[in-house]
């Protein structure tokens, strides 16, 4: 047990039916049938293989997109193809709790692995049903997907860490029927982060970027009113937002951005957190934008009117570089520009390197943020990458995470 969660170390395995979720989310080639990234593939499978080594029979269950963007929705398929080249002997099945899984769940054998298809092609898993019908996790344990899965189980392992901030019937409803445990990669991201807000080593800095705007403008309020950041270095959306509730002159097409982006609101807030703690917050001196293909820079004070600024400045850069290489803690979500396209990826790439470069115990998490570090080549550089990122910022918000509170309660469901 740890944090109050069973591990692997705590559950009975061979010969047993386990139902592992993990998060194997990626980035979908549709042209090919393929994907563009195998990450939170190779992150859970050890988990998946442990459980297969002990002699489980592994029923993998996972998500394929998001019904937010409802076009990016796809099978499994191709995900059963990455295990198998990881060396993991996986059986797929196009159905995720009608009969013909049934059927092929009851079938496998000691060691056997089964992933079935996008759980999220059953209506009760989308984010839709969660975010408008919000059933209790008592109500979970009453949908398809629990009611007709669960009885040919014996146990319920999670180890989708990425997913953890999600309130959906395969993340939170095994666990008000089925002994459940935590996976290899739950366990190291949720200890690793949870042991981070404990008690991080000092000057603890986060590195706060990119444009997931409330939950990061929610983190800061934690991390700061808690004492846990001694500096925060902003960059991206969040950068520019804070530098407009100071009334800096950003340029017009930077402000139009922020409120076309229904973020008005988050200048009163960006304007309160750093009149309390602003001794602590550093903000981007000088911007870059593009012209013409072209990346321009100026200090503040020098921005022209209509631009809109898509990276932190090369000072800037340097300045939270200083501040990295003297960290012993450092924390990053977000990336400190639009460092997709060449004349804003400055910023971004000059702060990754700075994170490859410390002594610091460094920590990313994002989608982007890790897409990035790729990019830069600094992934083994890095302390440790944490493949959630929405799950990793909500978690620093504080609040417990909807599967953490789960996995407590079938914890202490006896086996
Ligand atoms: P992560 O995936 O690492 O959690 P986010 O999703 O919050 O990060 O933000 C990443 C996105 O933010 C990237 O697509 C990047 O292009 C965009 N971005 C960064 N800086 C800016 C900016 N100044 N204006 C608009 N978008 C930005
Ligand atoms: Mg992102």
């Amino acid at each position: 047990m740890r944090f109050g969660i069973r591990t692997l170390d705590d559950l009975a395995l061979r010969g047993r039916t386990v139902i592992c979720r993990v998060d194997m989310n990626q980035p979908v080639d549709r042209e090919k049938g393929t994907l563009k990234s195998t990450n939170r593939i190779r992150a859970c499978a050890p988990t998946l293989r442990e459980l297969s080594e002990k002699g489980a029979r592994v029923v993998i269950l996972a998500h394929q997109g998001s019904d937010i963007e409802y076009k990016n929705y796809y099978t499994t398929k191709p995900h059963a193809d990455v295990l198998r080249s990881l060396g993991l002997d996986v059986k797929w099945i196009d159905d995720v709790c009608g009969p013909a899984a049934r059927e092929a769940i009851k079938a496998l054998k000691d060691g056997e692995l089964l992933l079935l298809d996008n759980v999220r092609f059953v209506a009760e898993e989308q984010t839709l049903f969660e975010t408008k019908l919000k059933l209790t996790h008592e109500q979970q344990a009453h949908t398809q997907v629990v009611e007709k899965l669960a009885p040919l189980a014996d146990a319920y392992v999670c180890d989708a860490f990425a997913a953890a901030h999600r309130d959906q019937p395969s993340l939170c409803g095994f666990e008000q029927v089925l002994p459940s445990a935590m996976g290899r990669l739950f366990e190291k991201e949720f200890c690793t982060v949870s042991e981070l807000m404990e008690s991080p080593a000092r000057p603890c800095v986060f590195v706060l970027g990119g444009a997931k705007i409330s939950d990061a403008f929610l983190m800061l309020q934690t991390v700061l009113g808690k004492g846990v950041a001694d500096c925060v270095l902003t960059g991206g959306l969040v950068g520019n937002i804070f530098l407009a509730a100071l009334g800096k002159d950003i340029g017009q097409g930077s402000v139009d951005f922020i409120y076309k982006s229904n973020y008005g609101e988050y200048i009163d807030r960006a304007r309160e957190l750093y009149e309390q703690y602003g001794e602590k917050i550093m903000l981007p001196s000088d911007l870059a934008w593009v012209e013409n293909g072209e990346r321009c820079e100026a200090v503040l004070g020098g921005i022209p009117a209509g631009i809109a600024s898509v990276d932190i400045g090369s000072a800037t850069a340097a300045a939270y570089r200083d501040v990295i290489m003297s960290a012993k803690t450092v924390f990053v979500n977000g990336p400190m520009g639009v460092f997709e396209q060449g004349p804003s990826e400055l910023g971004t790439k000059m702060v990754w390197q700075a994170l490859a470069d410390t002594g610091a115990h460094t920590v990313l998490g994002g989608g982007d943020s890790i897409t990035a570090a790729e990019k830069y080549q600094v992934t083994d550089k890095m302390g440790y990458i944490c493949t959630g990122g929405g799950a990793l910022i909500r978690f620093l918000t504080g609040e417990e995470l909807p599967v953490v509170k789960a996995l407590r309660h079938g914890s202490a469901i006896p086996e």
